[in-house]
């Protein structure tokens, strides 16, 4: 399907794949998940972004998510410059950063003690490796369909299933991954109290952790089941095993205190990335204080030579800042323009008799192809939903100008930025498209 509008992005892409593997430096961006080639975007602001090709569109990716306050907020933007005059990088503890840390834990309703990272991949590798140190207990458990980034532990069972519902297998999601690393991660089905809690009493001995999105964000999208939470939460406690939720989805999205100031419940530690920073690099572990006070020289390791770099910090500081300010009346307004978007959509495929489910929360959503109306965990979502005729109504969008990720797992993300304007454009765009399928 080659496409005259997106000619040089083509192009680019050809030339791309000679120096970077795919093309990319992120296997998610590349083809064939982009078939025939990935659109390079070039520059955005607000709720907009521009290709090489001058095509202006609607951005529904908002850099995977990270871009919650739109591209390019003034506000970000004149922290981020103001500190490039000072200093980009130290080395040393800063005042910012004692800044920045104070107020993530003014927002975020289990931080006592925070520590700052790059990527939401290092924060989930570095939380599994504190539970166990302070438990002293060598396994945890992960969920079927549950992305917690690219390090050896957690990819396993996130873009495939084997064996049963109850009992999956631990299918590695890239080669590379040694057997010894996964005689250590316990697979189970997401949303079973049930089972979880049957394994737990055959290895609480061994269990240091539970790690969870508690909104399953990546394997679809799936709100825990009333009370799972809770249970999940009582096990924990019952059993010293550490509770994590992996926020970096969830974190100043939902609310700005995230998923436990949503559903009232307190894990033991938490990871983050993505919208603590407006699009800035940034990443941030944080929990109980008993816990994070165990790193330390010669206690539990944690280090980078990036972490908690200024850059990154003036653009975590400024966003949380921000989104404070904005406070419950911003939230509000920005789950209602997504509750307009999400009833649009619909609305234009019924009139164009497609039969679609829009599952997920209002500030970001799928859109499933399907006939089906409930979805419980991974299996009903990978099973039950048409993954093809998803790629063609984003590429349908694409050039309507709209921007769509073609996969149908990767959320649809709105913005602080998004207008009422955005969403009556990207329904009329949709009303379209849905008539091309
Ligand atoms: N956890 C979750 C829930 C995520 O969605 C992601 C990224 N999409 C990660 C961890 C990994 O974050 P990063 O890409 O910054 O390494």
């Amino acid at each position: 399907m080659a496409m005259e509008r997106f000619k040089k992005s083509a192009e680019l892409y050809k030339e791309a794949c000679r120096f970077l593997p795919a093309g990319v430096s992120s296997n998610l961006r590349a083809f064939p998940i982009f078939d025939p080639h990935p659109i390079f975007l070039q520059r955005a602001k607000g709720s907009h972004v521009w290709d090489v090709d001058g095509n202006e569109m609607i951005d529904l990716l908002g850099a995977f998510g990270a871009a919650i306050l739109g591209h390019l907020h003034p506000r970000v933007m004149d922290a981020v410059r103001k500190q490039l005059e000072e200093a980009t990088m130290l080395g040393t503890p800063t005042e910012l950063e004692l800044k920045t840390a104070k107020l993530f834990c003014e927002l975020v309703p289990y931080a006592d003690q925070v520590r700052f990272g790059m990527t939401g991949t290092e924060s989930t590798m570095h939380a599994i490796r504190i539970a166990r140190a302070f438990t002293g207990k060598n396994k945890f458990i992960k969920f079927e369909g549950h992305y917690h980034g690219t390090h050896d532990y957690v990819s396993v069972a996130v873009g495939s299933t084997a064996g049963s519902e109850i009992a999956p297998y631990k299918v590695p999601n890239t080669p590379g991954v040694p057997e010894e690393t996964l005689k250590t991660v316990v697979v189970l089905p997401w949303n079973n109290l049930e089972v979880l809690e049957k394994t737990i009493k055959r290895q609480r001995q061994d269990m240091a952790a539970i790690l969870m999105e508690p909104i399953m964000c990546n394997g679809g999208l799936v709100f825990p089941e009333k009370e799972y939470l809770e249970g999940v939460r009582e096990l924990c406690t019952e059993n010293d095993i550490i509770l994590i939720f992996d926020e970096v989805v969830t974190g100043f999205r939902i609310a700005l205190g995230g998923a436990s100031e949503y559903f009232g419940v307190k894990p033991d530690l938490g990871t983050f990335a993505k919208c603590m920073s407006g699009g800035v690099p940034c990443a941030a572990i944080a929990g109980k204080r008993e816990i994070m006070s165990t790193i330390k020289p010669g206690g539990t390791m944690h280090a980078g030579t990036y972490n908690a770099n200024l850059i990154s910090l003036a653009g975590a500081h400024a966003t949380m800042t921000e989104l404070k300010h904005q406070g419950k009346a911003g939230y509000e307004r920005f789950h209602g323009l997504g509750k307009k978007l999400i009833g649009g959509l619909k609305e234009a495929a019924d009139k164009a008799n497609q039969r679609v489910f829009l599952p997920g929360f209002t500030g970001w959503f799928l859109m499933y192809f399907t006939e089906k109306t409930e979805f419980k965990n991974f299996r009903d979502v990978n099973a039950g939903i048409d993954f093809a005729k998803f790629s063609k109504f984003a590429w349908e969008m694409m050039r309507r100008g709209v921007y769509v990720h073609p996969d149908a797992l990767e959320r649809i993300n709105i913005s602080f930025a998004h207008t009422e304007e955005d969403v009556n454009k990207i329904v009329a765009a949709a009303s379209e498209a849905f008539k091309t399928l």
